[in-house]
């Protein structure tokens, strides 16, 4: 199935409910056209004159280039959650798919019966400094 916006936000409150306990605050939820992503979490970056990094405006984009199963879809959709999560409880991670990320995607997928994983494509999280 070919992703849209209504789609993505009853998953996106669907498993924030199931997943993340309702605790991710709603975020944009935009169509893209990438052939190179699937899914992605686009941010701001800026750094506090006191050297606080500070993350904001997310977005969540989510390709309409792939006809993929609805399960497939869902995974890409609960992985940038998992982003997203991270970041807005600030938590410390390694990288991008760091250790934490990688537990929590394992959890996920055990807890839930889920197939979430790591993109091949490095090119997901998208930052813009402001
Ligand atoms: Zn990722």
């Amino acid at each position: 199935m070919i992703a849209t916006i209504p789609y993505i936000e009853n998953k996106f409150q669907e498993y924030n409910e199931l997943i993340f306990d309702g605790k991710l605050p709603e975020l944009p939820i935009k169509l893209s056209k990438a052939k190179t992503s699937l899914g992605q979490l686009a941010f701001k970056r800026r750094r506090t004159w006191y050297g606080r990094t500070v993350y904001s405006d997310f977005r969540l984009r989510v390709s309409t280039h792939f006809d993929l199963p609805e399960n497939e879809l869902e995974d890409i959709i609960i992985h940038e959650m998992i982003h997203y999560y991270i970041f807005v409880n600030r938590l410390k991670d390694k990288s991008a798919h760091g250790p934490l990320f990688r537990q929590m995607m394992k959890d996920t997928n055990i807890r839930y019966g889920r197939n979430i994983s790591i993109s091949r494509k490095q090119k997901e999280l998208t930052t813009a400094t402001q």
